[in-house]
């Protein structure tokens, strides 16, 4: 899979990139990134990518030109992605969806975002990693880019499965604990300490539904939970 990142900063997400599981799938070829500095695609002496709104206003707009011209040199074959807090919600399902790609193409807005020009002429599909603002689109490629790499076959080694984790099967997941059994007078649930694995997956399933009850009712709508 290849993921190309348009961004006026690059090195945000440089050093990241390189490590945990991000840089391991890179490392292990399953991955390559592109971080594409949009000032390489201006024209004028100051590098200019953002320009007053029209219509007046405060904050500065991200010109359209960089990004159609770094559009044009990559000519992505996967979906076209903006960040937004105008976006839809990004998911889990949003996440397994684009590691079927083969391409992923994010942009990265600043300042007051991109000249909506961009989005309707190039962009697929706008997405959001919350319900706040943040000060540049580049922490959300991270968060998306985590998410979809982590997915990618080989990605997660023998020890590490999405498969337990949270939203994969449209719940949270169970809680989890490690050594030492007992800890300033905090004790691991027997049952996991039991050796007897159907207890086990029993107890995780119970406890994973109540969490999912607990925080996040709305995953369990449809299920025909109360
Ligand atoms: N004026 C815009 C916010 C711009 S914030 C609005 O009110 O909708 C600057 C940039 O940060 C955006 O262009 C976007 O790329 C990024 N960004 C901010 N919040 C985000 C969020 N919740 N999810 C994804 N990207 C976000």
């Amino acid at each position: 899979m290849r993921i190309n990142v348009l961004t006026i900063f690059p090195e945000y997400l440089r050093s990241p990139l390189e490590l945990s599981i991000p840089g391991r799938a890179r490392a292990a070829g399953l991955v390559e990134y592109r971080l594409v500095d949009l000032r390489e695609h201006t024209h004028d002496r100051h590098r200019t990518t953002d320009d007053e709104p029209f219509g007046g206003g405060a904050g500065m707009v991200m010109k359209p030109e960089p990004f159609f011209e770094a559009l044009d040199a990559l000519a992505p074959a996967g979906p076209v992605v903006s960040l937004t807090p105008r976006g839809r919600p990004f998911d889990h399902d949003t996440a397994v969806r684009w590691a079927l790609e083969s391409e992923l193409t994010l942009l990265c807005g600043r300042y007051k975002g991109i000249d909506q020009r961009v989005i309707d002429a190039r962009v697929d599909e706008e997405v959001s990693i919350g319900d706040y603002v943040l000060s540049g689109g580049e922490p959300a490629a991270l968060v998306v880019i985590d998410a979809v790499v982590r997915l990618l076959p080989g990605a997660l080694g023998d020890h590490e499965s999405a498969a337990s984790d949270s939203f994969y099967d449209g719940r949270l997941s169970a809680p989890v604990y490690t050594r030492p059994a007992s800890y300033r007078g905090l004790e691991v649930p027997p049952v996991l300490r039991s050796g007897d694995h159907v207890r086990v997956a029993s107890w995780r399933e119970r406890e994973a539904l109540r969490a999912t009850r607990r925080t996040r009712p709305d995953l369990l709508d449809g299920e025909g939970a109360d």
